[in-house]
């Protein structure tokens, strides 16, 4: 039998729920685990310290998926100490690939996040408003430092060379396991690609009036709602309902998950090839087919941060960080 493929897991800023997807692939994990042999997965699995994984020989591991965004000093030193371990590198989910949620914190300064999460929150009791610190004093003697907090989030490739980027928040089971039967067979797209089916949701959505036998001509979008305003007509396009959803412009790796329980997809599959701003292509695209400028001023009323809706899960791989 040949070799087991030698893989790890690194998290660094994010939930871990991109390896919760690799839990859910179920007894399909153990069928995979035939051809690979998972020797790092920290911090989530194992309580291995830096060192275990410092003190590795360069290029033990095959392959590295490192899930969640960069915004510590240690994120920005493990994520190093991992690409000079692995022999290919993986942006796995959205986090690593384009920032994530947590991503829009660099739309507030330093300051601004302290405060909110250790002043003002409403279950927050601080009256000396104290901020945690990178390194402090106790009794005198013990000198304890913490992580140093970055003034902006940065995504896995901002930081180290990425080889191959895998989209989702999470990703779908499925396709995570799409993409470890690609790594066993040898069977990857050129480096710098994103593992992907290739398709956009619109492709996989069932409510695609081209599926439907519907009239293919673009229809103009005549008001905006949210999800709050109604529930929406289970069979029909959201969009051509009035609810803005970024399936013409996402990667559809998911099936359309959230199309499927009646919700429009918010871009977590990151984008179809060739965009390299997935904020500003959502924006584009959405802005194109508003019928008119009262459409225009709704779609602003419903959604007052624009940047936070159109760069959900995007804004530190786009253009406007640069520009702040
Ligand atoms: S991409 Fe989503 S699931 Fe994965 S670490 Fe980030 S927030 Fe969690
Ligand atoms: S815009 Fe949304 S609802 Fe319409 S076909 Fe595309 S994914 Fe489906
Ligand atoms: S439909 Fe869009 S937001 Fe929902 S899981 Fe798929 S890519 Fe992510």
């Amino acid at each position: 039998m040949a070799d087991k493929i030698k893989v790890g897991f690194l998290l660094l800023g994010g939930c871990a729920g991109c390896e919760m997807s690799v839990v859910d692939l179920s007894e399909k994990l153990v069928d995979a685990l035939e051809h690979i042999e998972i020797v790092f997965w920290a911090p989530t699995v194992a309580d291995v310290k830096y060192n275990d994984l410092e003190s590795m020989e360069d290029k033990t591991i095959d392959v590295a998926f490192i899930d969640g965004m960069v915004r510590l000093d240690e994120h920005i030193h493990m994520a190093k100490v991992m690409r000079k371990k692995a022999k290919t590198l993986i942006a796995f989910g959205v986090c690593a690939a384009l920032g994530g949620t947590a991503g829009l914190g660099s739309l507030h300064t330093k300051e601004d996040l302290f405060q909110k999460a250790f002043k003002n929150t409403p279950t927050t009791d601080n009256p000396d408003g104290i901020y945690p610190q990178p390194s402090c004093l106790v009794d005198g003697k013990y000198d304890l430092t913490l992580p140093a907090y970055e003034d902006k989030v940065r995504t896995l490739n901002q930081i180290v060379d990425v080889d191959y980027y895998i989209g989702g928040c999470p990703p779908h089971h499925s396709h995570v396991g799409a993409a470890i039967g690609a790594l066993v067979s040898g069977q990857l797209p050129a480096k710098g690609s994103w593992i992907t089916n290739g398709k956009a949701v619109c492709d996989v959505c069932t409510r695609n009036p081209a599926k439907q036998g519907g009239n293919l001509a673009r229809t103009m979008v005549d008001k905006v709602l949210r999800t709050v305003d109604g529930t929406p007509d289970a069979d029909t396009c959201l969009l051509q309902q009035g609810y803005i959803c970024f399936g013409p412009i996402t990667q559809g790796d998911c099936g359309g998950s959230c199309l499927n329980v009646n919700i429009p997809c918010r871009g977590c599959g990151g984008p179809i090839p060739g965009n390299e701003d997935y904020g500003a292509q959502a924006l584009s695209t959405i802005g194109s087919i508003l019928k008119d400028d009262t459409v225009t001023a709704q779609l602003m009323e419903k959604y007052p941060n624009l940047a936070k809706f159109f760069y959900r899960y995007a804004l530190p791989s786009g253009t406007l960080p640069k520009r702040m």
